[in-house]
């Protein structure tokens, strides 16, 4: 059998994996904050880890592999977004929730097998802080329960900060009731208004951090295999996770491989809500781009580098793909994904490679290999996508307006009234198509940024 190497930030090495157990292999992944529509940075992580759970299965097989993925339903922003919109906060939390999963699935992205709410775990958390609490690893100050981080001495080694560098860190909050600004909050009180559970230090509400030690500690157990997420998410997020997590359970392992997508950033800087440079989804997919071209973009750059998004990319991702469905649509029956191609994502999840693989198997016209090496990535699935044939109907579409504007540009080259046409012209541009016109008519050209749900407006009109 093929080895699969991973690297594993913990040691900054890659390394083979070794599962625990290979009857049961366990993977946790930091899942989103459910207040608004997932932008497509938080995208990554979700098929990052698709891609290595398919691995994964594929290796040990579908019913020995464990992927938790969770919500977190209980968070400040949310708290924040349902007093600014007058609306109960389990509305924007299920809605979001949904939005999510339909997204995620025009992705192909599967199910994980276990999606836990943080709000389902709080008794749990409650648990592993009284631990916490006996052990003198946390303590109570001011109806807070706040991580003594001075009490674990691996405090810093996950993403290779020291002490020093964290209190200089910006991300640290200061508060008069800490012993030491590094101590985090495990529990905080809640007001009325706000949501909370009883707890032995009054009523509140959990900090971020404790709820993946909870979860991961009720679905996974005390030690497990891999522990995912965006690298954003090192420090102190999944520090915290760890010092909470081995404190509480002395003598486990926790997480035995990390592994830390890198970021999709736009121009240069990390793609983050907070920095108001986001475009979601579903803004992509209602503009035309299917999932699975969004799904291939990201493919085509390994996890452990950054990433842009372009039209360009998007562009020739979809003609890539159309190509290789119209081979694939030749080869029917059962089959398995070609070696190199799984040998590849072997590889530290090498999906740029694999997707080489796969334009030597178009090139090849190995349409058998190509059609379940599509499938085993996740880029097709029963069949051709519908989108596949509408792109045949959008360049009859396209035809069909060439000849309208020719009609009335010379209607117009007669009447002299080019309001018309000028501004049928504008609208064809903002949707992202080159009007030529010349003697010889009228020429359309999508560019690679063309809005397929702008052009159909336009289309509209011109009836
Ligand atoms: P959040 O809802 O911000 O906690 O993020 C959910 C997941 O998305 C985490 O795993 C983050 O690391 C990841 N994430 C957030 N922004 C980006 C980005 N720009 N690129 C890649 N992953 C991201
Ligand atoms: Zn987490």
């Amino acid at each position: 059998m093929n080895t699969l190497r991973l690297h594993n930030t913990r040691t900054r090495k890659k390394e083979v994996f070794i599962p625990i157990d290979p009857k049961n292999v366990r993977m946790y992944v930091c899942g989103p904050t459910v207040y608004d529509r997932a932008h497509l940075g938080n995208a990554r992580p979700v098929v990052v880890f698709d891609l290595l759970f398919r691995l994964l299965r594929h290796a040990y097989g579908e019913e020995h592999v464990k992927y938790v993925r969770n919500f977190t339903d209980v968070d400040d922003k949310i708290n924040a977004k349902a007093a600014e919109s007058g609306r109960e906060i389990s509305d924007i939390t299920g809605e979001t929730t949904q939005w999510f999963l339909e997204d995620m699935a025009e992705l192909g992205a599967l199910d994980p097998n276990a999606m836990p709410k943080a709000t389902e775990y709080v008794d749990e958390m409650i648990l592993i802080i009284e631990d916490l609490i006996a052990g003198g690893h946390a303590y109570e100050a001011s109806d807070h329960v706040l991580f003594r981080v001075r009490s674990f001495d691996g405090y810093g080694r996950l993403s290779g900060r020291s002490l020093n560098d964290m209190i200089a860190g910006a991300r640290v909050e200061v508060a008069p009731f800490k012993e030491d600004p590094l101590d985090f909050v495990l529990w905080k009180p809640s007001s009325a208004d706000l949501p909370g559970w009883d707890s032995p230090w009054g009523r509140g509400r959990p900090g971020w951090h404790i709820e993946c030690s909870a979860m991961s500690r009720e679905l996974l157990g005390e030690t497990f295999d891999i522990h995912g997420g965006g690298n954003d998410l090192m420090f102190p997020h999944h520090e915290n996770e760890i010092a909470q997590s081995m404190c509480a359970h002395p003598g486990s392992g926790f997480a035995n491989y990390w592994v830390h997508n890198e970021m999709l950033q736009v121009e240069g800087k990390k793609m983050a809500k907070s920095a108001g440079n986001f475009f979601t989804v579903r803004d992509l997919l209602d503009k035309g781009h299917p999932g699975e071209v969004i799904r291939y973009v990201f493919l085509a750059t390994h996890y452990r580098k950054p990433m842009d998004w372009t039209a360009l990319k998007a562009e020739q991702a979809r003609r890539t793909l159309e190509k290789w469905y119209e081979q694939a649509s030749r080869a029917n029956g059962r089959g398995v994904p070609c070696n190199a191609v799984v040998e590849a994502l072997f590889d530290d999840l090498n999906s740029s490679r694999a997707i080489g693989e796969l334009h030597r198997l178009s090139r090849q016209d190995d349409i058998f290999r190509l059609r379940h090496s599509l499938q085993f990535l996740g880029l097709m699935r029963d069949g051709v996508p519908s989108w596949v044939h509408s792109v045949d109907a959008e360049a009859n579409s396209l035809l069909a307006m060439q000849e309208k504007m020719a009609n009335l540009r010379s209607m117009a080259l007669k009447s002299k009234d080019y309001s018309k046409i000028d501004r049928l012209k504008s609208l064809l541009v903002s949707a992202g198509v080159e009007v030529r016109m010349d003697k010889s008519g009228v020429k359309l050209l999508p560019g690679p940024g063309c809005d397929s749900a702008k052009l159909r407006e336009v289309e509209r009109e011109l009836h």
